[in-house]
């Protein structure tokens, strides 16, 4: 499908119309059906509101841009009346009682949503193999994972379904999938979007955020859902913005800060040189390059791992067969219900995540662990800060790796969880970051990831526009 400005064009001079439009993704989906990227195909609903939306342009009461064209969004996001399962055996049945703030401005500008994707079970995971409904593949090579856990998200706009999408990121699950499947994913900053209506996985670093072709469009639909919201009091008050403002501008005196712990060991070669190749066009456009250091950045992933699974233990707990959640058929009294539920219910993955989240929480280890890794993330985010005085935007690798073989979660989580060292210290510290497409090795995508200072997405986007152009 082209992209989302294109699209917008051709609606406004008449030559498509988002009838059109919708069949053509409605059909792109059921030919690539094998990629298990969607959960649900909202495909009457959706004919109805492009319908709705070509008899608004015909009356000159057209909403925004973004009016009349196809985007899917991931299956965590609650759209009123539709199934939403988060990729859960917990959820297979649950249906939305209301609509997520983020989908509700994305219909109020008339998008229309043909489809929920599929993901990580409850977004726990970085391959896409966790979920209930199956594995998604990667559209570019079949035995390499589509990255996680908005997979189905990036796959929708990687095969052509849609032209562009909404994932959430919790430690790197929209910039991760962007990074293996070639388009680009925004995660911005923690309190620009709202999360009502997200189902929860670790509410103080979840962030939902959008995937598309290119930067352009992900910050059209950044200026779309963003805002404060009274239903997340962590929503930021600061005026919803027009992100594309800054788009003329080029790298010329940008400062990048390059860090060096980011280079050091554990990066694939190929993806470096990728990485470096990019860094050195950046400077021939204009940037300055600054090597910075983040020197707590060591600790990232065990900090993350420890605050994201307490926060998911904590959340997950609602799941008890008893309210909306899948209810074992066998059990006997009320405790064997909430064991066999949960267990029947949750996957291997989750309940792995659910176990490590209760013990890090429990009397004996809080301190130990919980608490020390909430000190952590407060030296992560001083550390931002300091380097943020002496650079504009900072760049590193998306990934370690080129997109992991499938399979390398179940035989290997640590492998998995080290997969996260680039992304999750965003989260830790609620910066935005994108991940953009950087260059090929073996056939294979390479991202490269751009971060921003707290609330500074126009910049942050500016300079991203800019790189893709040396692409
Ligand atoms: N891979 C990370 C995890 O499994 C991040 C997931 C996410 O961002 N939702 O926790």
């Amino acid at each position: 499908m082209k992209d989302l400005n294109i699209l917008a064009q051709e609606l406004e001079n008449g030559t498509t119309t988002s009838q059109k439009l919708v069949e053509e993704s409605l059909a792109k989906i059921q030919e690539t059906s094998s990629l298990n990227a969607f959960v649900s195909v909202l495909s009457e609903r959706a004919l109805e509101l492009a319908k709705e939306s070509d008899k608004r342009r015909a009356e000159g009461k057209t909403k925004s841009k973004l009016d009349g064209i196809p985007v899917a969004v991931k299956d965590n996001l609650c759209l009123y009346g539709t199934k939403t399962t988060a990729g859960s055996k917990m959820l297979a049945n649950f249906e939305a009682p209301y609509t997520a703030t983020a989908l509700e401005k994305l219909e109020a500008s008339g998008a229309v949503i043909v489809g929920k994707t599929n993901m990580d079970e409850f977004a726990m995971g970085s391959s896409n193999e966790t979920s209930f409904f199956g594995p998604v593949e990667n559209p570019i090579a079949s035995d390499r994972i589509p990255g996680g856990s908005s997979g189905g998200s990036a796959v929708a706009v990687a095969s052509g379904c849609v032209a562009a999408s909404l994932g959430s990121d919790t430690g790197g699950s929209i910039r991760q999938p962007a990074a293996c499947t070639g388009v680009v994913g925004l995660k911005p900053t923690y309190g620009r979007v709202s999360r009502y209506g997200l189902i929860a996985y670790a509410s103080s670093l979840d962030q939902i955020g959008p995937f598309g072709t290119n930067v352009k469009d992900c910050a059209e639909l950044l200026s779309v859902i963003c805002g404060q919201d009274p239903h997340d009091n962590t929503t930021s008050a600061r005026p919803t913005e027009d992100f594309t403002q800054k788009f003329d501008e080029d790298l010329s005196n940008k400062i990048v800060g390059v860090p060096k712990e980011y280079f050091a060991s554990g990066l694939d070669e190929k993806c470096k040189i990728a990485i470096e190749n990019m860094l050195t066009k950046m400077e021939q456009n204009g940037a300055k390059l600054r090597e910075i250091s983040l020197p707590n950045i060591g600790h990232a992933v065990s900090s993350y791992y420890i605050i994201a699974t307490a926060e998911a233990s904590s959340n997950l707990s609602r799941f008890d067969g008893v309210r909306y959640s899948y209810r074992s058929p066998e059990a006997k009294n009320l405790f064997d219900l909430y064991a066999k539920s949960r267990s029947e219910g949750f996957g291997k993955e989750v309940q792995r995540r659910i176990l490590l989240g209760s013990y890090v929480l429990s009397s004996g280890f809080y301190d130990a662990y919980y608490v020390q890794a909430q000190k952590v993330r407060r030296l992560i985010t001083e550390d931002f800060a300091k380097a943020y005085e002496t650079c504009d935007v900072i760049a590193s690798p998306t990934m370690p790796s080129l997109p992991l073989k499938r399979g390398t979660g179940e035989t290997d989580p640590m492998a998995m969880y080290l997969s996260d060292i680039y992304t999750v210290s965003l989260n830790l510290a609620g910066l935005p970051g994108i991940s953009l497409p950087c260059g090929y090795v073996d056939s294979l995508p390479v991202g490269l990831q751009l971060i921003g200072k707290p609330f500074e997405e126009s910049n942050l986007l500016s300079i991203a526009n800019a790189v893709e152009k040396l692409v």
